[in-house]
This record gives C-alpha cells, structure tokens and sequence, in this order.
C-alpha cells in the first residue's frame, strides 16, 4: 500500500520532463469563431497606433490595443512595401518570390510587358462602365487564409472582400471569395465575372442609394479646433498635395462641388473609410456572415488612409485628423459587431499593407539631408547608348528592380554583363544611392543579414529584375508634394498587428514577427491548414490554451 503514492509520484514527474500540463489543455472542441474581420488599413505606419494615442477614444485603436493582442515589432519580411504585395502576404502568409505578386505593377520579362497585379483580360467587369478594366486573382500563385477557410468547411464558409482600390479587396477574398471595389466613374462597388455573372441586388441597392453625394454634402474639417492638433505640422506648406477643388492644402476641404461629378474625390478624405464601412456592413447583412456555425470571413482594406498619405504626408494636420475620425469609424464598427455577431464570436486582426516615408522636404527643413530625386534612369538609357549603342536598356524600374532590354542586347550581340556591370557602378557612383547589384549575384553579396533576406523575399525567379536598386533611406524619386512607400527601411515596412475577440489572449510582445506570421497564425486559432505558399510561423503568444 505504501508504494502507491510513489508510483504516482514518479508519474507525475514524467508527465512533467515531457513537457505536459494534463490539467491545462483541452482537446479541440469543434469550436471556432462565427466571423474573421481582417482590417488592413493601407499605409498605416505602426507608430500611429501611439503618435495619436492621446485623443483617441476607448472603442477603436485603444479597445484593441486593451482587449486585444499587439506584435508591437511586426515587420514586412520583403522588400517591395507596396499595396499589392502587402494585401498577398498578410492573407498568403508568403512573400513575392512566391506567391508571385512583385508590386502593384511589375515587368514580366516573358510577355515583355509591365503587368497590373490584379488585370485580368479573360474576364469581364461585372456592374462597372464599359471602359473599366477587368480584374481576378489570377496573378496570385498561391491561396489565402480565405481560401483555406473555405476548403476547410466545404466551401460553407463565406468569403467577402472589400475595398476601394480593386488590388485591396481581391487579393485578400483570394481564389475562393467575393470580392467588390469601388469604381470612381460612377461611385459604385464593382465586381467581376470571376465570382458572379451579376451583382447582387443587395450592390445594386447600395450603389443606388448615392451615399458618396451624401458624404460630399459637409466639407472635410477637423473634427477638433484646428490648433489643437499638436502631433501636425503647419497645415499651409508647399510640400502637401491638393485636392481638385482645393485652393490650396488647407481645411476645410469643400467636397460640395464633387456632388454628381467626381467620384475619385472621395478616396481622398476620411469618408471614403466610412463608405467602405458602410458597404462592409451591407455585405455582413445581406449574405449573412458571422449568423451561422460556419466561420466566415469579411476582409476589410481601408484605402483612403494611404491616399491621403500620398498627398498630404504623415506629418499634415490632415493625416492626423484622418487617424482621429477612423478611430471614431472602428470604434462604431466594433460596437455593431457585438451587436449582429456577438462580443466575443468574432476574431478580427488589423494590420497594414505597407507604412510610409516622411515627406523628404518636411525632413530638410528639420535638417535631414534629404531631398527629393528624379532622372537616374534617364540619365543611364542616354549613357549606356553613348557608350554601347543599345536603345532603352531599361524597360522597366517599378519596385526599384531593372529590367533590361534584352531584346536589344541580343539583336545588338552585345556582352550582357558588362553592361550590367557598367549599370551598377554607374548607379553606385551616385551619393543618394545604397547600392546596386546584379540580381544574379545576390546570394554572394555581403549584405547586412536582414536586408539579404528581404530582398531574397522579394525577388521571383520569373519577374526578379536584371539589376537591384537600393536608395539611402529617406529618399525616395518623385513626390516633391506628398510622400510614398516602397523601400525595406522601418519607416516603410513597421506596421501594426493586432488581434482581438474570439480566442486571443491579450497582451504584447516586442519579439520580431512578421507580416508573414498574420495568415499562419490565424490558421492556428481556427485549426485549419495554412494557405499553400506561407512562410511565416504562428505568433504563439496569443493562442488561447482551449
Ligand atoms: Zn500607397
């Protein structure tokens, strides 16, 4: 009798050297969530999450940050940080050497010809003008979380995706999902035969309803005094953008002259947020989503944040009033949430397709030596046909990757590495510039460990260009007024990755994660395969112990 107690001494020891808490985990009891909400706000930097933490309220940013789950490091693993790139690894878990989407544009050397991440000439644009391009998922190579989603259940679960830019809403609905855009012709969510044969009566209503002139009815002002906006810059400077009606870059923004003509203005205010809200909340209504035992899925892309980025600057009053109302936006949207799905049925993450650089005239005049750049590629085609006779050697710059005209080159018969070779001491002469490299030697450079990687993300063997481009950080070409993305550096690929609701465990880390680990890691909460071409790893901190 006595040597009972030892015996279950000795097994509990065991049970502890393997590493096993018996009391603490539970099998999978079937569960998931009714709704997954991914928010991607395009261009959010993650430090806005902090830089307007003072005025925003407790429902949006602050309620997620409180209830939810920070990976406050989250960098974008590749080096091209722009929208369609973005979109494709937050819900591919992937980057662009293989889930194939190298940029919003990019050159393919096989069809010579530059490509648009989502165009697609075999479809037909469902709903929109006779003129709109057409548009798929085709060029993605492999699937998305919403794909999984829907493998995993029979294809039960609803997929929607929605979005002003096309590239934001397709990318993530991935090969499986609906997706619908909005069409600045007319101000109508469009879609494409991809998914339907017709739009939904339920689109057609909304287009009908013509909240766009609604929402040009009351000009753009800040929501408070405007010089209490003390995280801002002056609102009057040359190095902002203006709107079509804007007499110069200042509040108020009339919006009252768009009314039945510009339908493109919208995207540039605060409230082309609250249209896409306003349709994200129509699709939940009218197909249902989070109202039965199988998972669905809304993917949200909010793309005005990054169009006003691109004309104002992260530094302009008019950013940080965009920040302060779409704080205001989430936070009504969270409360209906509870409301249609339930507090605690629905898991939502937000994240950003890419962040931005500060506006390089705003940095000069702080005393950065920076300034903005133009005419490199310009001046290399005339100097590479004074010196080797071959016209155009560059036919495409986009994501700062060269491709050359090898048409040329071959017709010529000329030696194709040493012009490459003339190129990239040619580029690397110039103080503005990094580095430059030949694409076929990028394995052997002795690079910084972290940039390597990113750029080996970023190259695909079939769309990689000849040649590599890397400016110093902060500069960037074009955009004299307004600031753009693109490059490796933090300010351009730091974003923000915050879960909240159904299952997560709120807290923060500050380990490096990545843009890569989103899509695997919900994949972990719902017990469902990781999507095909995902690279990145679940961010464990935040799984619940169910
Ligand atoms: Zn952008």
């Amino acid at each position: 009798m006595q040597k009972i107690p030892a015996l279950l001494g000795l097994c509990c020891l065991a049970l502890t050297a393997m590493g096993q808490a018996p009391t603490s985990v539970q099998p999978f009891n079937g569960k998931r969530p009714k709704l997954v909400v991914g928010l991607v706000i395009d261009q959010m930097r993650w430090d806005y999450l902090y830089r307007y933490h003072a005025r925003y309220g407790s429902g949006g940013f602050k309620r997620m940050l409180a209830e939810g789950f920070s990976a406050e490091n989250t960098m974008i693993p590749y080096a091209q940080t722009v929208t369609a790139a973005g979109h494709a690894c937050v819900y591919t878990g992937s980057v662009p050497a293989i889930n194939g989407i190298m940029g919003n544009d990019w050159y393919d050397p096989q069809l010579k010809k530059t490509v648009y991440c989502v165009e697609d000439d075999s479809v037909q644009v469902i709903g929109g003008t006779a003129n709109s391009e057409p548009m798929s998922p085709r060029n993605l190579w492999v699937s998305t979380i919403s794909d999984e989603l829907r493998l995993a259940t029979n294809f039960r679960s609803k997929v929607v995706g929605v979005a002003l830019k096309d590239r934001g809403s397709i990318l993530p609905a991935g090969y499986t999902g609906t997706a619908y855009w909005y069409e600045g012709k007319t101000g109508h969510f469009i879609s494409s035969s991809w998914y339907m044969k017709q739009l939904p009566a339920w689109v057609n209503q909304f287009n009908q309803r013509k909240l766009v002139d609604s929402l040009y009815q009351q000009p753009w002002k800040t929501l408070y005094p405007i010089n209490s906006y003390k995280q801002s810059d002056d609102d009057d400077v040359p190095y902002e953008g203006k709107s079509p009606a804007d007499k110069g870059p200042v509040f108020p923004h009339e919006l009252s002259s768009y009314i039945g003509r510009n339908y493109d203005a919208i995207r540039t205010t605060p409230f082309g947020n609250t249209l896409t809200l306003a349709f994200a909340k129509a699709a939940m209504q009218a197909e249902g989503l989070g109202k039965d035992e199988d998972t669905d899925l809304l993917a949200v892309s909010l793309s005005s944040p990054d169009y006003i980025g691109h004309q104002y600057g992260p530094n302009s009053i008019e950013m940080e009033d965009n920040y302060l109302r779409l704080d205001q936006e989430l936070a009504a949207f969270f409360a209906h949430l509870d409301k249609e799905v339930g507090k605690g049925q629905y898991l939502v993450f937000l994240t950003a397709d890419h962040a931005v650089a500060h506006t390089p005239l705003y940095l000069a005049k702080k005393g950065f030596p920076i300034s903005p750049l133009s005419g490199d590629v310009t001046e290399i085609n005339k100097k590479v046909f004074q010196r080797f006779g071959v016209p155009n050697i560059i036919r495409s710059s986009a994501n700062y990757h060269l491709h050359l005209n090898h048409t040329a080159m071959d017709t010529l018969r000329k030696n194709k590495k040493e012009i490459i070779d003339y190129i990239v001491q040619e580029l690397k002469s110039k103080p503005h510039i990094y580095s430059a490299w030949d694409n076929a030697e990028l394995q052997q450079l002795n690079l910084p460990a972290v940039m390597k990687e990113r750029f080996v993300n970023g190259f695909n063997p079939k769309l990689g260009g000849d040649i590599q481009l890397v400016l110093k950080a902060g500069f960037f070409y074009g955009w004299v007024t307004g600031t753009t993305h693109g490059a490796w550096y933090p300010y351009d690929s730091h974003i923000p990755a915050v879960f909240m609701g159904w299952g997560v465990q709120p807290g923060r880390t500050n380990r490096p994660t990545s843009m890569a680990d989103i899509a695997p890691t919900v994949a972990a909460m719902l017990r469902i395969q990781m999507p095909s071409g995902c690279i990145g790893q679940p961010i464990t901190e935040l799984l619940p112990m169910r």
